[in-house]
């Protein structure tokens, strides 16, 4: 999702600009879901791989 077409609704300026506290907040907000969703799925992949390991430990001890 790009955000620097969005407009302030406290301002009426483009958020991207932070001309206002909300400007500011909305800006950070959006960078912080940018840095989740570019790390989510490298969180999923080694939650993945921790998962098949306990199953594989697990299957490995009752067999
Ligand atoms: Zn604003």
């Amino acid at each position: 999702m790009t955000y620097d077409r969005l407009v302030c609704a406290n301002c009426a300026a483009p958020v991207i600009e932070g001309r206002c506290h909300v400007c500011r907040a909305n800006r950070e907000r959006l960078q912080q879901d940018n840095l989740f969703a570019g790390l989510n799925p490298m969180a999923l992949i080694t939650l993945l791989a921790v998962l098949i390991a306990a199953v594989a430990l697990l299957a490995h001890q009752t067999a």
